[in-house]
């Protein structure tokens, strides 16, 4: 299959998917969007991914997102969804226009500080360890409400929504209660009409269980295999 067909085989998956929602799942629209992660692949790949038709990219690394970003032709919407250390926010807030891994008050607060002195408003998500497991960066579910409000009273910084890594299961839908409990935290952030955000990101859901993620509410979508086969 190529990476084109792999990405129509995935946005009908992902419509479907959508269309099963229960009623009671609609806080996040009906519109998702495919990031298509290219970690590990060359940036050859990230040119035909965009050529096939998404122009969003998501990179673990900013120091490999740089670099394809140097090298490539195209035009990209470039998403960071690995950890962020807080020595490597300097050079990602020009790449990056949605960082999914805010985890912490420093870090928000060296984005905030970056952001200002290159004049920019950062997008960002919370990164949420909603299973709670060690191995996992994010802040626990019980975390979220007062990181909001902290990253909200930040001028060059905007809260966007929430992003997760749901734990492995070979079984996707033992990962279902986990996505529910991000929807819930998702409508409750929203529900606080915080000011300085807008809360318009569920970020969940990769090869192995993107379709039980959009049917428990995601709208945006975070797959690398499925595109590109297994990474080298
Ligand atoms: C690698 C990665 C993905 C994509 O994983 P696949 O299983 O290859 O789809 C998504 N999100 C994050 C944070 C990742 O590190």
């Amino acid at each position: 299959m190529s990476i084109a067909e792999n990405l129509a085989r995935i946005a009908n998956d992902v419509s479907m998917a959508v269309a099963r929602r229960r009623q009671g799942v609609s806080g996040t629209g009906t519109q998702v969007k495919i990031v298509a992660v290219t970690k590990n692949q060359e940036a050859a790949a990230v040119r035909e991914v965009i050529d096939a038709g998404t122009a969003s990219i998501g990179e673990n690394r900013v120091q490999e997102a740089l670099a394809k970003a140097g090298v490539l032709d195209r035009r990209a919407e470039w998403h960071l969804i690995g950890h962020l250390q807080t020595n490597k926010v300097r050079q990602a807030i020009p790449l990056f226009e949605l960082i999914h891994s805010v985890d912490s008050e420093r870090l928000a607060r060296e984005i905030d500080q970056v952001a200002a002195k290159t004049g920019k408003r950062q997008d960002v998500l919370i990164q949420v360890n909603a299973a709670d497991e060690d191995t996992k960066y994010g802040i626990t579910a019980g975390g979220v409400t007062e990181l909001a409000r902290m990253i909200t009273r930040l001028e060059h910084i905007r809260l966007c929504g929430l992003m997760t890594i749901a734990p492995f299961f070979p079984n996707p839908e033992d990962a279902r209660p986990v996505f529910k409990t991000m929807y819930d935290l998702f409508v409750a952030l929203k529900a606080m009409q915080l000011s300085n955000s807008s809360i318009e990101w569920l970020s969940m859901g990769m090869t192995n269980d993107y379709v039980v993620a959009v049917e428990e509410g995601a709208n945006l979508v975070r797959i690398g295999t499925a595109i590109f086969g297994p990474r080298h």
